[in-house]
């Protein structure tokens, strides 16, 4: 089927963000508690994700690697979703794509490794890993020339790859999480590092914050805390002196997963319609979480799109939540 996964790849891989993305969100489904990505060239030639997480038993690498097999989820229960992954589907499409290597050690197990290529899976062998996952894919759409050239620069790529890490990174306080650019060959030097935080909820997010968006808009954000017909948010926004130019200052949130809506974007300017000039971004990191019944996350392959049984009232949530807090603070 390896036409069938070809297909597939298109949806869930569209450049080396979206390949970052996924195997991210697997470590983060492992339980990891550091994440180390390395890509070289933009991520086009090289993408590796290690993580700490429970790891892949020996059996269960090819299973990994087939169509539909996941872990994750029985199939009785698709509304109530909680982990990232749950279709089954990003590795064979990676596998599909590229050259891709899982290696892993799960606890009590011996390593192993597997490798698929163009769609075609070598036999499992033993590796050498100390503990949890490896997933490393090279060339990617190395035999689709014409995707490739679709690709934009590799300084393009790469701050992509780096706004998704600031992103999982926002969502995942307690964990930490390294991006190196391996270009030059060697470990690579150091793009992006957050190390795990402490503390409860706020505090860890609080940390991060000063690590992804700097101290000066941690200390001048504002707590939010609101709620409105099962919708609660939580989080921090900045006041309007601390908006910024790019629009990679907003993080926003629904049951945890990084999401890029139009409607939560176009809600989250509308609260600060007044206090902004055009060229200005709100800065914000909001987590928006209800029971999984009112929302679904579910519109898109890549994940970053949501579909609330309500719209109006997600809005309301944040416009009315954002306003109130900065009134609050004498805007
Ligand atoms: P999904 O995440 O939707 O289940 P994937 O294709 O991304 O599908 O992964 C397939 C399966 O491989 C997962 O369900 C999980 O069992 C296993 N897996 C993938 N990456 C990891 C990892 N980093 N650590 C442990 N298990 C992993
Ligand atoms: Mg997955």
């Amino acid at each position: 089927d390896s036409a069938i996964n070809r297909i597939a790849a298109g949806e869930v891989v569209e450049r080396p963000a979206s390949v970052v993305k996924e195997l991210v969100e697997n470590a983060l489904d492992a339980g990891a508690t550091r994440i180390e990505v390395t890509i070289a060239d933009g991520g086009k030639t090289l993408i590796r994700v290690r993580d700490d997480g429970c790891g892949i038993t020996p059996d269960a690498l090819p299973l990994a690697l087939s169509r539909h097999a996941t872990s994750k989820i029985d199939g009785s229960d698709l509304l109530n979703i909680h982990s990232f992954g749950f279709r089954g589907e990003a590795l064979p499409s990676l596998g599909a794509v590229g050259r891709l290597t899982l290696t892993s050690r799960a606890r009590g197990y011996e390593a192993a490794e597997i490798r698929v290529s163009g769609g075609r899976t070598d036999p499992v062998r033993p590796a050498a890993l100390n503990s949890g996952t490896v997933a490393e894919l090279r060339d990617l759409f190395y035999a689709t020339p014409a995707r490739l050239k679709f690709l934009r620069t590799d300084r393009a790529e790469t701050q992509a790859v780096t706004d998704i890490i600031k992103r999982l990174a926002m969502a995942e306080p307690f964990t930490g999480f390294t991006l190196r650019d391996a270009s030059g060959g060697g470990e690579g030097r150091v793009l992006f590092r957050a190390d795990p935080e402490t503390g409860d909820m706020f505090d860890a997010l609080h940390g991060r914050l000063a690590t992804v968006l700097g101290r000066e808009f941690a200390e001048n954000a504002l707590a939010i805390d609101a709620e409105r017909e099962g919708l609660h948010m939580t989080g921090y926004a900045a006041l309007p002196t601390y908006s910024r130019g790019a629009a990679v200052a907003q993080f926003l949130f629904v049951n945890g997963r990084p999401v890029r809506d139009k409607l939560l974007m176009g809600a989250l300017r509308a609260a600060y319609f007044d206090f902004l000039s055009r060229d200005r971004h709100p800065a914000a990191a909001l987590f928006i979480d209800c029971d999984p019944v009112l929302v679904d996350v579910n519109v898109h392959p890549a994940k970053s799109e949501v579909r609330f049984r309500d719209p109006a009232v997600a809005r309301g949530l944040i416009v009315s939540g954002l306003r109130h807090a900065l009134a609050n603070a004498g805007h």
